[in-house]
């Protein structure tokens, strides 16, 4: 099984509009962050979780030939605004997407017009809404895609409730600033970490660095990758200050699982 981190930056994406400091003007491919999410292959399924706004840019780099299902960890703009933009994986069949009732509710709202009843052409996403309840995540409950099995995280995002998401020893973890102790349970045994660390500034929605990086520790796992990064920070000096089995994650990254 193979994760690619599609996007590895914070919500205004690095470099930010309108900005020439050091690492929005470096010339390190590291250095240039979309908006974050991930694709999980394996030889016969594809699934995606979060279709940031940078969704078209990442799927064309990445050459994601084929969608079998998505998930939403929230319902923040950087993380479903690019949902239009599947299009080209629903022309033949409907892709099931799953999220907590929090986002799925919201997703609904702000995306009517994929539920309306419209004239043909133009084409709407064809998708199914699947919410995730607190009992499913507290029963444990796995989602199976193809191959993919993947087990819903809740984890908290200053008051809002998102879902991480666990896959055999790999979770996603973002974005968060606090893992409550009964999904530290689920995490037990986690090798591969991929987890929220905005910046070394406290924040009241995000993970900081020292803060993730205590949080990868608790977890046990062997190696994380830090994202939703912002540009605070450049992958280079992030990459000599962290500990060994710590690394930024950056665009393109890919994790065999
Ligand atoms: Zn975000
Ligand atoms: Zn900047
Ligand atoms: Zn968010």
């Amino acid at each position: 099984m193979l994760v690619t981190v599609l996007g590895s930056g914070t919500s205004f994406g690095v470099p930010s509009i309108n900005c020439d400091c050091p690492v929005c003007t470096s010339d390190d491919p590291h250095d240039k962050r979309t908006r974050t999410s991930v694709w999980i292959q394996t030889e016969n399924t594809s699934v995606i979780i979060d279709t940031s706004t940078d969704f078209r840019a990442q799927a064309l780099r990445e050459k994601i030939p084929s969608l079998d299902a998505l998930f939403f960890t929230h319902c923040h703009a950087d993380h479903i605004h690019g949902i239009d933009d599947i299009r080209p994986f629903t022309f033949h069949k409907t892709i099931p997407v799953y999220g907590n009732e929090v986002t799925i509710k919201e997703f609904r709202n702000r995306f009517s017009y994929i539920f309306m009843d419209t004239q043909k052409g133009g084409g709407k996403p064809r998708i199914s809404l699947n919410p995730i309840s607190d009992k499913d995540t507290a029963e444990r409950r796995t989602i199976n895609i193809g191959d993919v099995e993947l087990l819903p995280v809740p984890i908290k995002h200053g008051k809002l409730d998102v879902l991480g998401y666990r896959i055999n020893n790999f979770a996603y973890l973002t974005d968060c600033n606090l893992i409550p102790e009964s999904s530290y349970e689920k995490l037990d045994g986690v090798e591969y970490l991929v987890i929220d660390a905005l910046r070394y500034q406290p924040h009241p929605t995000h993970f900081t660095i020292p803060e993730a990086i205590e949080a990868s520790r608790r977890i046990g796992a062997g190696k994380t990758w830090l994202t939703h990064l912002c540009h605070d920070v450049g992958h280079e000096d992030l990459k000599q200050e962290l500990p060994d089995g710590i690394a930024p994650a950056f665009d393109g990254l890919k994790i065999e699982i």
